[in-house]
């Protein structure tokens, strides 16, 4: 069977071209943007291509009961709109996906929004929602007989790319700026098998040299320039339309680094849209650290026509990026759904995770912008109290403990970040104490903490 009905379309320039001669580095020869992956069968209205809504909704809840191994993948469950193999035979799959979507009480509440809701994307196999686009992109890598795959990474895209790449029996090489990634990922790395090259400089000097790597050896790409990576990162959309009932929430929150994630989950939305499985798109609003905001400033200085790369600091690391590949992308998502970008501080972003730590839900700090960012929107009354709100949480608390130990310390933030909300934090923090070996002792922390 031939499962392989897409072609890949410039972003910038509109031009075409056939998913195995795209160059190695994912750029057009014509103006070196970025591709997408589209569907040419979709469009014809009859056609015998274009997937039935009702048909698709009624397969992809069957199939979560099914016994076969594709159908257990929260990706591939959704096959039907990726269709970018020449077999699914050849899908390289850790049942990623079907994370779960949390609703938050105590946001909520203090927020006045009852409706607000959290996706987890940190429950995938590798704690982030980089599986849900490497299963994708890595299969493609199988599928056209590359040996040899590679990234370079602010932690995660490396540990998932080494897992698939493991699970698939192919080699990885993970090229990452040195001490500036969260030690539990290039432990995932390691554990993988991946060989790993710390370079002394950082994600966008690493993109760099990975750049020119792919070009001169046999070498598939696999960082988000790859439009692959995007066909399985828009499916959380279809899981949480599929949540609500196929009615979707009015505002999705997604933190901003390289920009793929909240242009493909834009794709995810639109693509269902105009296949008829849902009425209209959610407001897609992007929250990016103060020290790595070039979204933000573009956004301001040119309404998002030209970039404003900035040498990028803040302890989120995954979001650690100064000149975004997918920033067109990103800013299209923005402004097609009528969402936001903001920035938020470092101690904004240590509060809210900290708050969503209190409600069971530990995160890593790129994912609590998006709590951070909505409480912005919410004062901004860009957020209503009617409206439902989804945060996309996109990585597990595990992949930077030091993180959230630093912060009960109380070393994770300077003087001058914490001006201000100094009370809000201490009310946050919970010191790990050490106490004599007896039960009275122990009683009485207990009892201190009541
Ligand atoms: C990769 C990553 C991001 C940023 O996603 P982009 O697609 O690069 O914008 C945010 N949070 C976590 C945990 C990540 O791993």
């Amino acid at each position: 069977m031939n499962d392989n009905l897409h072609q890949l379309r410039c972003f910038g320039c509109g031009t075409r071209v056939v998913g195995t001669e795209a160059r190695p580095d994912f750029r057009c020869s014509a103006c070196g943007d970025l591709f997408e992956v589209e569907y040419p069968g979709w469009g014809q209205r009859q056609g015998h291509d274009r997937p039935n809504a009702g048909a698709l909704k009624w397969l992809w809840r069957e199939r979560r009961c099914s016994s076969e191994a594709l159908d257990h993948s929260g990706v591939w469950r959704f096959r039907e709109l990726l269709p970018i193999l020449e077999n699914f035979g050849n899908a390289v799959t850790l049942c990623e996906g079907n994370t779960p979507l949390y609703h938050l009480p105590r946001a909520s509440k203090a927020l006045g929004i009852d409706q607000l809701f959290a996706k987890h994307q940190g429950m995938n196999p590798t704690g982030s929602f980089k599986d849900t686009g490497m299963t994708t992109a890595l299969s493609v890598a199988r599928e056209r007989g590359f040996e040899w795959v590679a990234c370079a990474s602010t932690g995660n895209t490396s540990a998932a790319m080494a897992a698939y790449a493991a699970r698939a029996g192919m080699r990885s090489l993970v090229v990452i700026p040195e001490g500036k990634i969260a030690w539990g990922k290039l432990a995932q790395a390691m554990d993988y098998g991946a060989v790993t090259c710390q370079v002394n400089t950082d994600f966008d000097g690493c993109v760099r040299v990975l750049t020119t790597v792919v070009k001169e050896a046999n070498i598939y790409l696999l960082n988000s320039v790859n439009p692959y990576r995007l066909e399985g990162q828009k499916t959380p959309a279809f899981e949480i339309a599929e949540a609500f009932d196929w009615n979707v929430p009015d505002h999705l929150i997604v933190p901003g680094g390289n920009l793929a994630n909240s242009s493909a989950l834009a794709k995810g939305f639109r693509e269902m849209k105009e296949l008829g499985l849902v009425a209209r798109l959610p407001k897609i609003s992007v929250i990016q650290a103060e020290g790595a905001n070039p979204l933000v400033r573009s956004l301001a200085a040119s309404n998002g026509a030209t970039l404003e790369p900035v040498v990028a600091h803040t302890r989120a690391t995954a979001i650690r990026i100064g000149n975004p590949a997918s920033w067109r992308k990103a800013a299209r998502a923005i402004q097609e759904t009528g969402g936001w970008c903001l920035d938020v501080s470092e101690a904004e972003i240590a509060i809210a995770k900290a708050e969503l730590g209190a409600e069971g839900l530990g995160c890593e700090p790129a994912s609590a912008v998006t709590l951070a960012g909505l409480k912005k929107l919410r004062a901004q009354g860009n957020v209503r109290s009617g409206d439902t709100v989804v945060l996309l949480l996109t990585g597990h608390t595990l992949k930077d403990a030091d993180y959230t130990i630093d912060f009960h310390r109380g070393t994770l933030l300077k003087d001058e970040e914490k001006a201000g909300l100094e009370e809000k934090i201490e009310g946050l923090r919970r010191n790990a104490q050490v106490v004599d070996a007896t039960p009275e002792a122990v009683l009485a922390a207990v009892k201190g903490k009541g």
